[in-house]
């Protein structure tokens, strides 16, 4: 729950910021008020760069989307209206469409999809098509037929929206969460120009931090298993306590299951052995070394802890069952894996490198053993003597 909260903290952080911001944005120097319109400009420029730079193509589309409020000021409530609920529907869906890249085939369609909505806003504003007819109440009550379904419009987008982020937990959906929000608020509350402007750099600010976020998820977490890959084991080994344990942990056999299922069902227990060392992250953190490779990183611990938490991991491996594919059966089967570790204590004065050393020098004792077995590695100062 506390991971799932973290990934909406800085979006909300930003839309409170510039609400507050355009509380208080007639308080400002002349000068800044002057240059305020430029910001939206600006940032929508940064974001272009950075969705170009990162191949980003379905924020390439939102910054193009949430720019046209800037450059076609809407002359009525009608196209305020038409220009909302086409762009909160977008973002929703958008965030159940493939990210396909900037610049390839699918940049036509997606700029054919931005036309179709720029002119069902500009057909609204031009009267060219008129929901005058659903502007009569819902039999005797004082909401009509348009506001009910511009509503229920926005409610779907937000259910939409808000379904992905619960199922994915990704920085996109909750991104476009608060953007929807702040749309909302954006196309009902804000009163002068200036809080307008104030509200859109923030729209263009959130998506900035997203690509933000996308490059430092690509540099740091491995995309097959989600756990954080050998960059950033690298830099938690430089920042780590004195009193600390490393242990390598290795799939056994996994080339001749590969060979027996496919590759394909090779990665699924790779996720399988991944999620199940995510259950222990709290005592010790897990990074995929690379391959069927994995190392786990616990600060503070004494032995009898870690022998312990380490004996359930192994057990817990070895009795998560994966469905695969078995091509001679034909069929589905549920097949489990076992996995060795080797465990190495930091001695006083000792480089992490050469601790990690110790555990995978430990880790092939535990495959000359027979496999699916735990072995502690020797300290450094007894292998010495
Ligand atoms: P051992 O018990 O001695 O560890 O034997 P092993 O077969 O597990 O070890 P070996 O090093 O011979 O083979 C590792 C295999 O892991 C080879 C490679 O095909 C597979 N592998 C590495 N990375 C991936 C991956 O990302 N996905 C899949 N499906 N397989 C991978
Ligand atoms: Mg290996
Ligand atoms: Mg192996």
């Amino acid at each position: 729950m506390v991971e799932r909260l973290q990934s909406l903290l800085f979006p909300c952080l930003i839309l409170l910021a510039s609400v507050y911001a355009s509380l208080y944005v007639g308080f400002l120097p002349p000068l800044w008020v002057d240059l305020l319109p430029l910001l939206p400009f600006i940032l929508f420029a940064i974001g272009i760069l950075l969705a170009w730079h990162f191949n980003k193509g379905r924020v390439l589309i939102l910054v193009c989307l949430l720019l046209i409020p800037k450059v076609h000021s809407a002359d009525s409530d009608a196209s305020v209206t038409a220009y909302l609920v086409v762009s909160c529907l977008c973002i929703a869906l958008l965030t159940f469409v493939k990210e396909r890249g900037f610049f390839n085939r699918f940049v036509i369609n997606r700029f054919l999809f931005l036309a179709m909505l720029l002119c069902w806003s500009y057909s609204v504003e031009a009267h060219w098509i008129s929901f005058g007819f659903l502007d009569h109440p819902i039999f005797n009550l004082q909401v009509t037929w348009s506001t009910f379904l511009l509503w229920t419009i926005l409610l779907l987008s937000i259910s939409l929206i808000f379904t992905s982020w619960w199922v994915s937990n990704d920085n996109f959906s909750a991104c476009g969460l608060v953007s929807i929000v702040s749309l909302i608020l954006l196309s009902h509350f804000s009163v002068s120009q200036s809080q307008f402007d104030a509200l859109l750099s923030a729209q263009f600010l959130l998506w900035i931090w997203f690509l933000l976020m996308e490059s430092h998820r690509m540099a740091y977490l491995d995309d097959l298993t989600k756990l954080p890959g050998r960059r950033a084991l690298n830099e938690k080994l430089v920042g780590l306590p004195k009193k600390y344990a490393l242990a390598m942990v290795d799939i056994d056999h996994f080339k001749k299951f590969n060979d027996t299922y496919g590759h394909d069902m090779g990665d699924r227990v790779l996720k399988n052995v991944a999620t199940q060392l995510k259950r222990f992250s709290h005592p010790g953190q897990a990074f995929r070394y690379g391959g069927e490779e994995f190392t786990i990183v616990f600060r503070h611990k004494h032995l009898e802890e870690v022998s312990d938490i380490l004996e359930d991991i192994r057990d817990q491996i070895e009795h998560a069952s994966v469905s695969v594919f078995d091509p001679k059966k034909k069929q589905d089967i549920f097949v489990n894996v076992t996995a060795s570790l080797g465990v190495a204590f930091a001695s006083q004065g000792e480089f992490p490198d050469a601790v990690l050393k110790r555990a995978d020098e430990a880790l092939y004792q535990a495959k000359r053993k027979g496999r699916n077995q735990i072995v502690q590695a020797n300290s450094s100062k007894t292998r010495k003597t």
